[in-house]
């Protein structure tokens, strides 16, 4: 099948993997706490991969730690403050965030803290006006994801995050879908914490990291040996590490070659198929991703009928559950319509004739569906 689901994850690029490989092998070392060689090469290694991941968000490698990935690093900021700051109990957040803060969110609401769930527009933005007008004495912090995982749709984070440096408030962003797609840095965006995960570009999963500017108070998730500045215990994942630096190394956020195959394949079907329409801003969007919602089929017939493409409805996360993405409702889009909704996410490895090859079958497929129903 072609693949057309780089949203979920990524394939490891080659690179990476020659990268990881001694490291597994004869560079087993644990980076952490031996006294020999084998100990002071892994730890070299790791504050290299430090410094490359830290460059890509332009941080200083000390505000860096490695966790499993982004749902450790949203539980890490976000419980972590606020077990930080008990005498402060609101958190303001949108309703199209990735479960990985969304549970987070409401895992806190049963201990005390209140959360207020932005609304966004019909195109999934929300404003920082919105977020100025949510702020309360008790806020702690304010979470808004970067770039939307389901519909690609960029919030605008350097605005709310100057708001929130100004009124005081912590702002973490989930940037799990925007690193390497999009150019991040976090100093021009005011971030105090930031989330990502290197098996969304190009590296392997279960390596990822948060940003932690520093003087951001964080209370510990995970106890043990002290790793990372004692904020995150556990022996390192030195491949992982390895692996998640070369990526960032090698990361390219100037996606202006693959908008134009994203184009092509929007353009294409929107133009093939009739009343299809597309979900979200298209003028604050990932290069990417393309969702699209098909009238008069049933989306989960749909998505059967399409196997010999790699594609997604609602979040890829979540896709045991067949509840209409959450993020599409969210956006005012009907439960009929969200079901009817495909995510085509592209990238390194997407070719023309992916994406020729897709346009076509999708059409006829989508053609079949209404002719039978
Ligand atoms: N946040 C967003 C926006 C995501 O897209 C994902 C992955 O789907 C995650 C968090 C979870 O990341 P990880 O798989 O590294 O835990």
């Amino acid at each position: 099948p072609v693949y057309l689901d780089y949203n979920a994850t990524t394939p490891v690029d080659p690179r990476v993997l020659e990268a990881m490989l001694p490291w597994f092998t004869d560079q087993f070392g644990n980076a952490a706490s031996s006294h020999h060689l084998f100990g002071w090469e892994a730890a070299a290694a790791v504050e290299e991969a430090r410094r490359q991941v830290a460059h890509r968000i332009g941080a200083h490698e000390k505000e860096l730690l490695f966790t499993s990935g982004a749902t450790e690093s949203n539980n890490l900021a976000i419980k972590g403050l606020f077990e930080s700051s008990p005498d402060k109990k609101h958190l303001i957040t949108v309703r199209t965030e990735h479960k990985a803060l969304l549970d987070v969110a409401a895992w806190l609401e049963t201990r005390g803290v209140s959360v207020t769930y932005l609304e966004t527009d019909t195109e999934g933005r929300i404003t920082a006006d919105q977020v100025a007008g949510a702020l309360r004495p008790d806020t702690l912090a304010v979470s808004v994801m970067w770039a939307n995982n389901e519909t690609g749709v960029l919030q605008p984070v350097g605005e709310i995050g100057a708001l929130c440096r100004k009124a005081g408030v912590w702002f973490h962003t989930d940037a799990t879908q925007a690193v390497g797609k999009v150019p991040v840095y976090v100093p021009a965006a005011h971030i105090d914490l930031l989330s990502f995960s290197a098996h969304k570009l190009y590296g392997p999963k279960g390596i990822g990291a948060l940003y932690v500017r520093k003087g951001t108070p964080l209370a510990l998730q995970m106890h043990g040996g002290g790793h990372e500045r004692g904020r995150r215990s556990g022996t390192l994942n030195v491949p992982g590490i390895v692996g998640f630096g070369k990526a960032c190394e090698l990361a390219d956020p100037d996606l202006s070659a693959l908008a134009l195959l994203r184009d092509e394949l929007e353009r294409g079907i929107l133009s093939a198929v009739p009343g299809t329409r597309v979900n979200g801003s298209v003028k604050y969007r990932l290069a990417n991703v393309s969702n699209l919602s098909f009238p008069d089929v049933d989306g989960e017939e749909l998505l059967l009928q399409l196997s010999r493409i790699a594609v997604s409805n609602g979040s890829a996360c979540t896709s045991a559950s067949v509840l209409p993405s959450h993020v599409l409702k969210a956006m005012g889009i009907s439960d009929e319509r969200a079901h009817a909704s495909i995510r085509f996410s592209l990238g390194r490895f997407t070719t023309p004739e992916d994406i020729r090859f897709t346009l076509r079958y999708v059409a006829g497929i989508v053609a079949d569906l209404r002719r039978s129903s």
